[in-house]
């Protein structure tokens, strides 16, 4: 059998290349470490954690420690090592770094169907089963491959997200629903009004917050006047001064409460995030404070005292394809049955999520290599509900996304007990499916 190129040893490159020679489709799996080293990854290993140690939490009533249970019974190469090289971390799969990429990196050396090819790629095979995973650091000649393969402005360097929140945690005696002046559909926005006091306190929060710290990379990309007009921090915007924001993502014009029936003094919109009305965004919140100051700081908006974050807001190079109608949620191109992308660049976010993908991306491939069609990975399943929305997208223009309970299908059934009790019958549907999908595609029960 031809072997498939697998493009990039990273998260979602090995688990890939893994999956495929457990399909027993030979691979070549092409690395350009440690020939070149993109601005972020320092370690020759392969699957480096460029950044923290963490691969979030390891609880099943969460989206991504459910994610992880999921691929760790469909065998996965990452979850696998990450269990094996675990370090103490509390509720979260934490791991010791080096051990970690040292394993995957010799479990791939020695996969007697995979052969690892030092060099550096310029350009999209042209025929073969392929899986491009070359991450979102892209750039080069081969991201400008990419970008002419999809037509030119289908490829974003850039990723700047307001938070996202879950619905059910916007407090909505105080937020209402309103598109304003009464245009459009109501439930399209969520308004959370704030009196003076409240704007001042939300204000001088918002100056003094702790900012995280910018790679050079960042700094560079967004030195660019376009990005940095076009999506401003909003902590920067209110270092402009004190009415900057009333005047900007804060606009009550054509608002009012219908409490009071007046316009508040500012008012922080929320805008519909997907079809089910699961998730909102803070609209004109990119932002680059840490993650705890987003809880702390935004936490004093009111109605969002107590919201539950599915993502929060990021301002950072990103290289990533425009998915929706290009990829299927197999992550195969739907304009050339064979070519695969694998990993952020697709869109989802996230070390957990890259490796995920390049699990569904790694398995479709071998199935087309054998001359098979690519299963399908439900969206009841977290898995599968990343590929799903790669290939659709949510409203509005398509941003990366974490593992989250708002991408997967709904119940078809109500759940007392709460939140705890309705993600813990996410998890039973979903590790059903898995099972069930580890016998079709592996053959194992
Ligand atoms: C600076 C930074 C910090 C991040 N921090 C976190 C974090 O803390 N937690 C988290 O969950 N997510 C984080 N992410 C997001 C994301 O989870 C990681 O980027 C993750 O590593 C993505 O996995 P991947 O497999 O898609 O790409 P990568 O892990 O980047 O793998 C891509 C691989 O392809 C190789 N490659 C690139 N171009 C070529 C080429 N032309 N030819 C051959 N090989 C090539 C690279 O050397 C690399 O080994 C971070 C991202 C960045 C950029």
């Amino acid at each position: 059998m031809k072997p498939i190129r697998v493009i990039g040893a990273g998260l979602a490159g090995c688990e890939a290349a893994w999956q495929a020679a457990r399909l027993g489709v030979p691979v070549i799996l092409s690395e350009m470490k440690p020939k070149r080293f993109s601005p972020a990854h320092r370690y020759p290993g392969f699957a480096e954690l460029v950044c923290s140690n963490s691969l979030r939490s390891a609880q099943l009533s969460n989206a991504v420690g459910l994610l992880k249970e999921e691929m760790r019974r469909l065998g996965s190469l990452v979850i696998t090592s990450a269990d094996l090289t675990r370090v103490p971390a509390g509720a979260a799969l934490a791991v010791d770094r080096e051990k970690f990429s040292d394993l995957i990196t010799k479990m791939i050396a020695e996969e007697p169907l995979i052969t690892v090819c030092e060099e550096e790629i310029a350009k999209i095979p042209e025929d073969g089963v392929t899986v491009v995973a070359t991450g979102p650091l892209t750039d080069g000649d081969l991201a400008t491959s990419i970008s002419a393969l999809f037509g030119g402005d289908q490829l974003s360097f850039f990723d700047a997200v307001a938070p996202i929140v879950d619905a059910e945690s916007v407090d909505t005696s105080i937020a209402y629903f309103a598109s304003r002046y009464g245009k459009g559909d109501p439930t399209d926005y969520l308004n959370c009004p704030m009196d003076r006091e409240q704007y001042d306190a939300f204000y001088q929060a918002l100056l003094h917050a702790e900012t995280a710290e910018l790679h050079d990379f960042d700094k560079e990309a967004q030195s660019e006047p376009n990005v940095f007009e076009g999506c401003m921090p909003v902590e920067v915007m209110a270092k402009r001064g004190y009415d900057t924001l009333r005047y900007g993502p804060m606009k009550p014009i054509g608002l009012p409460d219908p409490k009071t029936g007046r316009e508040p003094f500012a008012v922080v919109q929320l805008r519909r995030e997907n079809v089910a009305g699961t998730m909102y965004n803070l609209v004109g919140f990119q932002t680059h404070l840490t993650y705890p100051e987003q809880k702390r700081v935004f936490g004093l908006i009111p109605g969002l005292a107590n919201a539950v974050y599915f993502r929060y807001g990021v301002m950072h190079r990103n290289t990533y394809i425009n998915s929706p109608s290009r990829l299927s949620a197999q992550y195969e191109t739907l304009f050339r049955p064979g070519l695969f992308f694998a990993g952020q660049m697709t869109g989802v976010e996230g070390y957990v999520e890259s490796a995920a993908s390049g699990f569904v991306a790694g398995v479709s491939a071998a199935l087309r290599a054998r001359g098979e069609e690519p299963v399908d990975f439900p969206s009841s399943t977290v898995i599968g509900s990343l590929g799903h929305y790669v290939s659709t997208g949510g409203l509005g223009k398509f941003q990366p996304m974490n593992a989250s309970f708002g991408l997967i299908a709904p119940l078809d059934k109500k759940v007392k007990g709460g939140k705890r009790a309705r993600n813990d019958e996410y998890a039973n549907r979903s590790l059903c499916e898995i099972d069930q999908l580890r016998s079709r595609i592996f053959g194992q029960p």
